[in-house]
């Protein structure tokens, strides 16, 4: 859920919504430059939706052939490219874009800290295009426009692949001197009672999600981690809210917790996401990095089948400002995978990953206890 004034569309829709879509797809390359009518009304055929697939796919967005808020989002931002229109901090409607993607591409690269490469032209960027003015004798007026433009073309890129920016999460992440104690950790049972996400025989993923963040909690609590829940049992906040109660709670690191399902019963095992692009190969390094432990301590506790990380683009990851993943624990869809998570030493088991991965996580870069071997001392857990 993203935008609730939004009305998704798909196959068979048409009209001027139709157009639109069909116009940022052809923009694209993806489909012809005419859409195919019905009357003299453009229709959302399956070329269309063909084209919307391979576009989601490649932007790291859910693949479903359907336009939804955060799909119609990403088709408006993919038409901008830098140098098109002036880039500007402008706190009550920020602008958001490929261009500005790009433009924090380059700051990065140059070692400027726009924080997160979001697309999105936040205080941040604002900030790191001001150093940017004044490192290179520009007008420092925050504004990214024709002069600045120019300076960024005239200088060589010689570094590549946005290591200033994992360098500076890292920063951020040991500024406790490695250590987990002290450190927040925000964990976001997915779903709600309004929007119960996967259902099947009598279990709900907002159930099973906030009962598994629950145990999370406690177990961080315990190790001197203050962790919070992004809502309450039945609660049922929208991405943004939940992103930004992580921004607001300063975290170190975000956690989202979801089961999947899947239309073929066959589906089954545990996934994790972090912040990328699959487009420009740009990803949140810490991100990545936490998603591969959940990962691999999950496996190593479950047995589960590892269907690996992936990067994406979901608003959920991108809003947060800290190193977030979500974690799908296994097809609620599977008969085998769902027997499994009606269990509490199940749930208790996923718990136990995602804390070992909090705490490797923490741990400088030489200390590397073997996988599933972490515990949380039995005196110290919460139940
Ligand atoms: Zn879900």
């Amino acid at each position: 859920m993203v935008d609730n004034e939004f009305r998704a569309f798909g196959r068979g829709a048409r009209g001027d919504k139709v157009r639109v879509v069909h116009g940022r797809l052809a923009a694209l390359g993806l489909v012809s430059d005419e859409p195919a009518t019905s009357g003299s009304l453009p229709v959302y055929d399956e070329s269309v939706e063909t084209a919307v697939r391979y576009f989601q796919q490649s932007r790291g967005l859910t693949v479903d052939g359907i336009v939804g808020a955060e799909t119609f989002r990403a088709l408006e931002e993919s038409r901008w490219r830098l140098g098109d229109r002036v880039l500007f901090y402008s706190p009550g409607r920020l602008m958001t874009g490929d261009d500005v993607n790009e433009l924090q591409r380059r700051l990065l690269e140059l070692g400027f800290d726009c924080g997160k490469p979001d697309g999105v032209f936040g205080a941040d960027t604002a900030a790191a295009l001001r150093d940017f003015q004044r490192n290179t004798g520009l007008q420092v007026d925050g504004t990214c426009g024709p002069r600045t433009f120019k300076a960024f073309d005239r200088l060589a890129r010689t570094v590549v692949g946005g290591q200033a920016h994992a360098m500076r999460e890292s920063a951020r992440l040991y500024r406790n001197g490695h250590q987990h104690a002290g450190s927040v950790v925000v964990v976001d049972p997915g779903h709600g009672p309004a929007d119960p996400g996967i259902a099947v025989d009598g279990l709900t993923e907002a159930e099973v999600a906030w009962d598994i963040a629950a145990r999370i909690e406690g177990r961080l609590a315990a190790i001197g981690v203050q962790a919070y829940l992004s809502r309450g049992r039945h609660g049922d906040p929208d991405d943004a809210t939940r992103s930004g109660f992580a921004n607001k709670a300063d975290a170190d690191v975000f956690v989202s917790i979801h089961v999947d399902g899947h239309a073929n019963p066959a589906a089954s095992g545990v996934a994790t996401y972090y912040f990328g692009s699959p487009v420009t190969g740009q990803h949140s390094a810490l991100g990545k990095q936490f998603a591969e432990l959940v990962l691999r301590e999950v496996v190593a506790r479950t047995n589960l089948v590892n269907c690996h990380t992936h990067p994406m683009t979901w608003d959920l990851l991108r809003g947060t400002r800290m190193p977030a993943i979500r974690v799908e624990a296994g097809y609620l869809t599977n008969p085998g995978d769902r027997e499994r998570i009606r269990t509490a030493e199940f749930r208790d088991a996923v718990a136990e990953a995602v804390c070992a991965a909090v705490q490797r996580l923490f741990l400088p870069p030489d200390h590397d206890a073997p996988t599933g071997t972490l515990r949380i001392p039995a005196e110290l857990r919460a139940r």
